[in-house]
């Protein structure tokens, strides 16, 4: 058995933290290979490790002293390495080394990297293990994709000689021969290369909650963490907007079958959540999760005998590209089809696409409204279950929201519903009441 561990910011932004994720290590020999992410905040207030490094690099573009900044950044881990007691151990000269680059030549992603980098030296010292430096294993090709080639033939062959590792989260070695980093959040990516290329069992991904939520717990108080999710189910509720894990994470492990376990630093006992490709688990519950956002337009499009005529479909959607705007889901009545958009994206742009659907597709009328917010139902249960939809829409009605919206993707997988910005939170909890709080058996 092999495990590749995952820390997120929140488990490392104190030698507190870094204490516990030592003793969730130490607890499973399994655990062999740990990627860190930078320090995140030790309370709300409080400042990210990769900002604070961030806006460095921003004072040190504009040809600002970064002393200052440079010495609140080795606080930070100065604070950890003495909380841990490692002794004789210092990074006084990866600091010196990281100001004089700054000075010299600022760059974004280099800056942005150290977080991890230090962090991954902190790490490997406290628990005694080799470090690997993420740019000499993890490289990305001329368009800023990931070249995996190159990298699972490297990171695979570097692993072999390490039966345990470090390796820092977030960045790789670009084509240039410079320092690059993955989007915001893209520790969870590195952690699934590592898991995929040591071909391990399982990748740990451990941060401040227990699991994927049913619900968001700003809307519902106390959701129930979902045991088992499958990915394409991760992948409709993370569209909507529900977040544990960077959307890219999944890739890599899903095509060689490596679960993946989110798990609690705060809470170690707590089974967490699993992701895996296909699960015979029985379900608590019809629906596996609840996800929305608020904002969307809706494009109301008539035209007499529509349905008749052939390319009407993609003349309107044409309107849409010559604009540069995604559309998000399209339902059609036979006469009517309607484009939802997201509002911030089609504001600004809305007349010209409205003259533009006006000149490719010759439609009888054009309505648009805001305010609308989307609400996704997911469960892999829903497409053997009865009753899921009418349930659905019995529980809405019950709150007097109108359902201004329904599409229901082929998959069975979800059913996504259009309602008024302002019923947006009452909808959802009204849902979870429904499948969750008062689900009989
Ligand atoms: N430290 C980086 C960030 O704050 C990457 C990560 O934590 O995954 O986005």
């Amino acid at each position: 058995m092999k495990k590749v561990v995952k820390f997120g910011g929140s488990s490392l932004a104190s030698a507190e933290q870094f204490l516990k994720v030592g003793s969730i290590i130490k607890a499973d020999e399994s655990r062999v290979y740990v990627v860190p992410s930078a320090p995140g905040k030790r309370f709300s207030e409080d400042t990210k490790v990769t900002d604070m490094l961030l806006r460095a690099y921003e004072s040190a573009s504009e040809g600002k002293d970064i002393a200052e900044e440079i010495k609140a950044i080795k606080a930070r881990y100065d604070e950890i390495i003495t909380g841990l007691g490692l002794e004789g151990f210092s990074l006084d000269k990866d600091f010196e080394e990281i100001t004089k680059i700054l000075k010299e030549n600022p760059q974004k992603d280099y800056a942005a990297s150290r977080g991890e980098f230090l962090n991954g030296k902190i790490m490997a010292e406290y628990l005694g293990i080799d470090f690997i430096d993420a740019a000499e294993v993890i490289f990305f090709n001329a368009e800023g994709n990931l070249n995996d080639y190159k990298t699972y033939k490297t990171l695979a062959a570097r692993l072999e000689e390490s039966q345990r590792a470090v390796i820092p989260g977030f960045y790789g070695m670009g084509k240039d021969g410079n320092v690059k980093t993955f989007s915001r959040g893209g520790s969870d990516v590195t952690g699934s290369i590592v898991a995929k290329a040591a071909r391990a069992d399982v990748y740990e991904n451990w941060t401040d909650v227990s699991g994927f939520l049913v619900a968001d717990p700003r809307i519902v108080p106390n959701p129930k963490a979902i045991k088992y999710i499958t990915y394409r189910e991760l992948r409709e509720l993370s569209y909507m907007g529900a977040s544990v894990l960077h959307e890219d994470a999944i890739f890599p492990v899903r095509h060689c079958g490596i679960p993946i376990n989110i798990r609690n630093t705060n809470a170690p006992e707590d089974a967490g959540t699993w992701i895996v490709e296909s699960t015979c688990q029985k379900q608590d519950y019809v629906v596996t999760g609840i996800a929305g956002k608020k904002d969307f337009c809706t494009i109301f499009i008539t035209k007499a005998m529509m349905n008749a005529e052939i390319g009407f479909g993609r003349k309107v959607l044409q309107a849409f590209e010559e604009n540069n705007i995604s559309f998000e889901h399209m339902p059609s009545g036979i006469d009517t089809m309607t484009i939802v958009v997201h509002a911030d994206e089609f504001i600004d742009k809305e007349q010209r696409v409205v003259s533009a659907i006006h000149r490719l597709a010759e439609p009888d009328s054009i309505e648009i409204e805001s305010g609308l917010a989307l609400v996704a139902v997911v469960g892999r249960g829903m497409k053997s279950a009865s009753g899921t939809a009418g349930k659905l829409f019995t529980a809405l009605a019950a709150k007097g929201i109108n359902i201004k919206m329904i599409d229901q993707g082929s998959s069975e997988l979800n059913i996504i519903i259009g309602v008024k910005n302002s019923d947006f939170e009452t909808a959802i909890k009204a849902i979870y009441d429904t499948f969750i709080v008062e689900k009989k058996k």
